[in-house]
């Protein structure tokens, strides 16, 4: 089977999809790898790192889409793009399945089996596929870094002969992978940590990484089968909002990483609670780029929003792209592997696997995805 990786082309992405050990790997399994040329250029990967990995360097990008079996890539594909390949080829990367419905769309009447990596499930089995938490792991680190960056104060606690200098302020709001890591990243510089979330389950994870949890009774919360957030009522969003107001007012720096699976971000810092906060504070909003958690962020930008300063930028992990690009890669490396028949040196798309139901967007002309379905109406 001939599996085709492709260049990023979206303007300002610095990850790879696919580094050169990962590429071993894939010809250990009797692939056969093509790689668009300057594939891993971002990274300082040279075509001839490939090429001693045993990939196929081609620099004609619509030739390789015409003929590849598998298609590889980070981002979801240009519309332009889907119907250059082959009936049949199973296409995985990053889809954006519930904004991309014209996509969708298009990759089904082509007859594109399309894996969404988001789609993935959360399950034990999954976890080593799993680019949403590999990637939001480092986005919760560089949201820290970032945050340290702005912010004219110093995280640690220090005791010097100028006095002692208390540690920096930080509250984390959602404490899913990304506010894991953010929590655990602050209180390794030394800071302060407290956290919030809708789901009651994290509290003992907040407790052992030596934060506080702040606890605002709203009833009902729960979350889905897949452990994700379930949308709160307008009357909850108000007592969250209530409930942390005072947490935010103290804090140095708040890191807002809340989703929703399918839907916009909840918006939960509003204009009054930051008005509360003391000018010079920071807050990073990560969930800008699926509408964000702060009222006033913008998209790539550092807004100042009633004195404080409100860190909009997107992609996180590409800032520390060549890191990004291992576990990416990784990530699709394992997941081709999983399905991998050694034997017959193809991959076996096994539409009664968990995994398959779970990700796989489209298949023979037809939406394949459950899931999307019944959120796609
Ligand atoms: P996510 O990116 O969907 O959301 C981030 C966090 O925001 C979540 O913890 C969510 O509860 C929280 N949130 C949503 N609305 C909120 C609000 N109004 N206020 C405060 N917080 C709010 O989450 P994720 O990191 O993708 O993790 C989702 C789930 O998947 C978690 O239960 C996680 O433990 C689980 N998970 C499981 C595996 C595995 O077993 N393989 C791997 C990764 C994640």
């Amino acid at each position: 089977m001939k599996i085709a990786v492709m260049k990023e082309i979206h303007g300002g992405e610095t990850r790879v999809p696919l580094i050169p050990s990962t590429v071993d790997k894939l010809v250990k399994l009797g692939a056969e790898v093509e790689v668009e040329s300057g594939l891993g250029v971002t990274c300082r990967y040279e075509d001839a790192d490939y090429e001693k990995a045993g990939a196929k360097i081609n620099p004609d990008r619509q030739g390789m889409l015409k003929s590849a079996d598998i298609v590889l890539r980070l981002r979801k594909p240009p519309i332009a793009e889907v119907e250059l390949m082959k009936k049949g080829c199973i296409h995985i990367s990053y889809l954006d399945p519930f904004n991309e419905t014209e996509l969708l769309d298009k990759l089904k009447t082509c007859g594109i089996s399309a894996v969404s990596l988001e789609m993935l499930p959360r399950t034990t089995i999954a976890q080593k596929m799993d680019v949403l938490s590999s990637q939001a792991n480092l986005g919760g680190y560089m949201a820290v870094i970032l945050a340290m960056d702005q912010l004219d104060k110093i995280f640690p606690m220090m005791t010097t002969p100028a006095g002692t200098i208390k540690p920096a302020r930080v509250f984390i709001i959602g404490v899913g992978v990304a506010g894991l890591q953010a929590i655990a990243t602050a209180r390794r510089m030394g800071a302060r940590v407290e956290a919030f979330d809708t789901r009651p389950v994290v509290e003992e994870q907040v407790k052992s990484l030596g934060a506080k949890f702040v606890k605002i009774d709203l009833g009902e919360t729960g979350q889905t089968k897949d452990g994700y957030a379930k949308q709160l009522t307008p009357e909850q969003v108000q007592k969250q909002k209530e409930g942390m107001a005072k947490a935010c007012a103290q804090a140095d720096v708040v890191i807002t990483t809340a989703q929703l699976f399918g839907r916009p971000a909840p918006r939960i810092v509003d204009r009054a609670m930051i008005a509360q906060m003391q000018p010079g504070s920071v807050i990073v909003d990560m969930a800008v780029e699926t509408g964000g958690n702060v009222e006033g962020s913008e998209l790539d930008k550092v807004v100042e929003v009633e004195g404080v300063k409100v860190v909009g930028l997107g992609n996180l992990p590409g800032r520390v792209a060549l890191t990004a690009s291992q576990m990416y890669s990784a990530n699709l490396a394992n997941f081709v592997a999983h399905f991998w028949n050694k034997e017959e040196k193809k991959f076996n798309l096994n539409l009664d696997d968990e995994i398959i139901k779970g990700a796989l967007m489209t298949h023979a002309g037809e939406i394949f995805s459950e899931t999307y379905k019944s959120i796609v109406k």
